[in-house]
């Protein structure tokens, strides 16, 4: 079986058994749901926090067409600008896209770079059921029999980009290799991933997602290529702050020489902050567990704001279900269905005050986090508290005084 990075060692580090498939909402409390097992290992080669295996593409493959995932995008004006000096495109360079999540991306080169783009339109190009699909349904399609029809149709890219597809891969080496070809020999690739550091040296266990592979930090992502795919020179690495995940991005350049020595690097570093986020596991899942039954037994029920996949992954991987009356989100669509595994219910955020609940755990991004509370004025005014589910805020957070 072919290792997800890059076909070396692993090591095993822990299995969660009987998980849920997160983007599979339930219509009935009856209704079957496929398990699947999270086995988290480190190679030793690469250094990169993984899937042991990623869960097959069938299962995982997208079934609302009303799921859809927001990425921050306040760097991508600077990045457009940082492309046009570093890559010095002369007019109508053709610029291709993976994603509906490079279209924004794609809109901006269009009017700075003055550039032609295409990207792939998963139903007429991929046979797929719903044009809204995102990586995790795209990417398993991205075969040699397709990619020579997105040739065919679109010819190949001066630049190609993918914002947030290389952690879904579930075969790096098969994905880059088929992404390869979709770039004319001398031409770039661009990715971009989150940043794994902070919650791997915080403890945020809301970061792990059958649908995230691999889980990059700065160091793991720089030197990935250099010792995997020397065919690809790292032009330059990419940061930008946000509050919990930083953005990530490689700029790499088609390389026509073959049999490059690959460089050694040494992962020791990243092996020893995955080691011990595993070894941590079960210290920050009890102390959770404790401060939940703590606030349960002296303000009632417990809600939690936001049904993604952060919220399906704290609930079902810290066992949280029994602790938790129900989520809100204000998505109707959200509101017919339960949550995966846990089957708690959705509401909408008014039953915060109908129900006269205190406590509110938040499982939003900071930004959407602060509408949230602008909306939900009359909950705080009564009493109501918004906790956060993340480690970076200790003073409203579930994570105040755990200590290691
Ligand atoms: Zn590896």
């Amino acid at each position: 079986m072919p290792k997800i990075c890059c076909n070396q060692n692993t090591k095993a580090l822990r299995t969660f058994n009987n998980l849920s498939l997160c983007n599979k909402f339930l219509k009935t409390r009856e209704q079957k749901e496929i398990k699947f097992k999270l086995k988290l290992s480190h190679c030793r080669n690469c250094g990169l926090l993984q899937l042991e295996k990623a869960v097959q593409a069938n299962k995982i493959a997208q079934q609302h067409a009303w799921m859809r995932y927001f990425e921050p995008e306040e760097h991508l004006d600077d990045l457009t600008q940082q492309i046009k000096k570093i890559c010095k495109f002369s007019n109508k360079k053709t610029i291709a896209g993976i994603t509906y999540k490079d279209d924004t991306l794609l809109k901006r080169f269009r009017k700075k770079l003055n550039s032609k783009s295409w990207r792939i339109k998963p139903k007429i190009d991929l046979k797929i059921k719903y044009d809204s699909a995102a990586s995790e349904t795209v990417l398993p399609k991205i075969n040699s029999t397709n990619v020579k029809k997105l040739i065919r149709k679109y010819g190949q890219a001066d630049l190609l980009v993918g914002r947030h597809i290389l952690e879904h891969a579930p075969n790096t080496f098969m994905f880059l290799n088929q992404l390869k070809k979709l770039t004319k020999p001398n031409g770039y690739i661009l990715f971009e991933v989150p940043d794994c550091t902070k919650q791997i040296q915080n403890n945020d266990y809301t970061m792990l997602w059958e649908e995230h592979n691999l889980y990059f930090t700065p160091e793991t992502l720089e030197n990935y290529f250099a010792s995997n795919f020397p065919n690809f020179e790292l032009v330059k690495l990419f940061k930008y702050k946000y509050p919990i995940e930083n953005a990530l991005l490689v700029l790499l350049k088609r390389k026509k020489v073959k049999n490059i020595k690959k460089n050694k690097y040494k992962p020791s570093r990243n092996l020893k902050m995955t080691d011990n986020y595993i070894k941590n596991f079960n210290f920050v899942r009890d102390s959770i567990i404790k401060k939940l039954i703590f606030l349960k037994d002296k303000y009632g029920k417990i809600a939690i704001f936001g049904a993604g996949h952060i919220s399906i992954m704290f609930i079902n991987l810290l066992n949280l279900k029994k602790y938790i009356d129900f989520v809100v989100d204000d998505n109707t669509n959200k509101q017919k269905h339960l949550m995966p595994g846990s089957k708690l219910e959705i509401k909408n955020s008014s039953y915060l005050v109908s129900n006269k609940v205190k406590i509110c755990l938040m499982s939003l991004n900071p930004f959407i986090e602060r509408k949230v509370v602008n909306k939900n004025k009359v909950f705080l005014k009564n009493g109501g508290k918004f906790i956060s589910i993340f480690p970076y805020k200790k003073s409203q957070s579930i994570f105040g005084n755990i200590k290691l």
